[in-house]
């Protein structure tokens, strides 16, 4: 997979640019706040439709502007193809269009045309931050590989919204209705045991891939393990194994009903994958318990990390790395492991502050940033 060229008009505070994205390492540096998120930013907008910054769409044109366009050129081993990604005003109202070489594609559908791994600072907290971060990281991961995975977890947020609303519309009425609990407990199992044995089945992919970063990090052996930790009401279990997606129906099927009247008194749903988590070790011991700062951040970038490997084990190409502002945050030693290990593998596009934090070489190319503007620089 490797981007070529970026075009960005009334995007963020671009007015209009293009920029040949072809080395293998890009860097943007500069000050704050003259633009370089943004870039990062309208390359993932125009790869998968959406910013990874905000939900907010309104944000993205320039001040003053209403309209805004991201596009992104990229070869893949089917060849060279164009991704165009547009918002403008049509007869009062907004109308967005997502376009590959010209022919409209869905979001589901682009999901899986550019694969991109996003590093951000937010990610250093994947060991001790919220579950949410790590079953996002999971998801991610996963969907990227997997339409059908992509499928199952719209499918199980429309129908675990569909549930929560009728627990609190039993609620307002004082009355559980099992009979039709139970019919959502049933569209609900199907569609969590989908994604349990699809996660099940990628964990053991994903560790053997951090572990190699890990290892290589700090120079043990094996040190890190992984494992999935199902919340069951008010405790928890660890999954040891995988009886696969029959198994895992019944088995909701039957938890969500013993849980019935919990759920009702709390009006939402407690069981399922949206409630689970991950929990990582290291030499046995939960590293967001027992782990120092670093130990912790080291993980963060081996799960990170991963998810390179993990791409190109199913896809047979890596993906492309986006490192927004990582650099500052790790220190030389993890600096130097994290380019030492990009370096000439992936396809890079990174942000920072100080040009000097990126001592690469090879095919790369930098840009200085400021208010906008791009300038080439050695
Ligand atoms: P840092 O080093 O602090 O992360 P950065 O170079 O990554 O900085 P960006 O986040 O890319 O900075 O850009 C921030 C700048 O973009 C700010 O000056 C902000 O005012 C401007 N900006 C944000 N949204 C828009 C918009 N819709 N139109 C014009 N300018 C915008
Ligand atoms: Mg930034």
């Amino acid at each position: 997979m490797r981007l070529e060229n970026l075009r960005l008009l009334h995007f963020r505070n671009y007015e209009q640019v293009s920029i040949p994205l072809g080395h293998n390492i890009t860097i943007f540096y500069g000050d704050n706040a003259q633009g370089k998120t943004n870039l990062l930013e309208g390359i993932h907008t125009a790869a998968r439709g959406f910013s990874f910054r905000t939900r907010h769409e309104e944000e993205l044109p320039s001040f003053g502007a209403e309209e805004w366009a991201a596009e992104l050129q990229y070869r893949d081993r089917y060849g060279s193809s164009r991704l165009l990604v547009k918002r403008y005003p049509v007869r009062g109202r907004m109308k967005k269009e997502n376009l590959l070489n010209g022919n409209p594609v869905t979001p589901r559908e682009q999901y899986g045309l550019v694969n991109l791994v996003l590093f951000t600072p937010d990610d250093l907290q994947l060991v001790k931050g919220d579950p949410a971060l790590r079953r996002k990281f999971l998801d991610m991961e996963i969907a990227q590989v997997s339409p059908v995975y992509y499928d199952l977890l719209a499918q199980y947020n429309r129908v675990l919204q569909q549930r929560n609303r009728f627990l609190k519309q039993c609620r307002d009425r004082e009355k559980l209705e099992e009979a039709q609990l139970l019919v959502w407990d049933g569209a609900l199992a199907q569609l969590a045991a989908g994604i349990l044995d699809h996660r099940l089945q990628a964990l053991s992919g994903i560790l053997q891939a951090a572990r190699q970063v890990y290892d290589g990090i700090t120079g043990t052996q094996e040190a890190l393990t992984l494992s999935y930790v199902q919340k069951r009401g008010d405790g928890e279990e660890t999954v040891r194994e995988n009886p696969g997606p029959g198994a895992w129906e019944g088995f909701y099927r039957e938890q969500l009903r013993l849980r019935h009247r919990l759920d009702y008194l709390r009006g939402y749903t407690s069981l399922g994958p949206h409630r689970d988590d991950l929990e990582i070790f290291h030499e046995g011991r939960p590293l967001r318990a027992y782990g120092s700062q670093g130990q912790q951040r080291t993980a963060a970038l081996a799960l990170k990390l991963s998810e390179l490997e993990f791409i190109r084990s199913v896809r047979e190409e890596y993906p492309v790395l986006l490192l927004d502002d990582v650099l500052s945050e790790l220190d030389q030693h993890r600096r130097e492991k994290l380019l030492g290990f990009i370096n000439g593998t992936v396809q890079t596009f990174l942000t920072v502050n100080d040009r000097h934090l990126a001592p690469v070489d090879g095919d790369v190319a930098a840009y200085r940033v400021r208010e906008g503007r791009l300038e080439e620089t050695p």
